[in-house]
């Protein structure tokens, strides 16, 4: 036995995972945003380092939605569509965009996000060569489900979520990580690529 483990130490029991930590990191993120409807926070992480985070809100230096009013707010679109009307980006394009203001690539990297990515930030996804989504709760945009599972990104939905309206159980786009176990401390290590 060596000198400097003397013994086995008990795990502590509220230890957090990668994948919950990161998870975690996202949640915090959102509490950032300026969106009248949904806080929305994104982890770009690759080897468990983090390359970028981002809410979704107006770009920056322009007003925002909790300033100035949201015309999909004001309209009453559901959520999930016509997002062109809304001023702000998306969590997910803004860690991206972050990625490229700052230089840093983008390869390789697993997302995790506070919700399901729609569509427009899948094919962003996709080219930024990400290669894992981890989220919490769910997004009504089956489109975007499916894209994710056409281009082999592994998508784990973190127990504990909200179920998109349009979810309806289908564990199918979900990875293998999907037993990830919800219990404190246990081990969810696989993040970070
Ligand atoms: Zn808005
Ligand atoms: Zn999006």
């Amino acid at each position: 036995m060596s000198r400097w483990w003397p013994k086995r130490y008990g795990q502590r029991d509220d230890r957090p995972g990668w994948d919950e930590y990161f998870l975690q990191l996202a949640q915090v993120a959102a509490r950032r945003s300026t969106c009248r409807r949904r806080q929305v926070g994104a982890v770009l992480v690759r080897d468990k380092r983090i390359l970028a985070t981002g809410y979704n809100g107006a770009p920056m230096g322009l007003p925002h939605c909790l300033e100035i009013g949201c015309l999909r707010d004001e309209l009453g679109i559901p959520s999930g569509k016509r997002h062109e009307i809304c001023r702000g980006n998306h969590a997910e394009a803004n860690a991206i965009a972050s990625c490229a203001l700052h230089g840093i690539g983008s390869r390789g990297a697993t997302l995790y996000c506070s919700h399901q990515p729609c569509i427009l930030c899948t094919k962003l996804l996709i080219n930024a060569g990400v290669v894992r989504v981890v989220y919490l709760h769910g997004y009504p945009d089956e489109f975007s489900r499916e894209t994710l599972a056409a281009a082999n990104i592994e998508v784990v939905k973190f127990p504990g979520g909200e179920q998109a309206a349009d979810e309806d159980d289908r564990p199918a786009e979900v990875g293998p990580a999907d037993s990830l176990p919800r219990v404190h401390g246990a081990q969810t290590d696989g993040g970070g690529g």
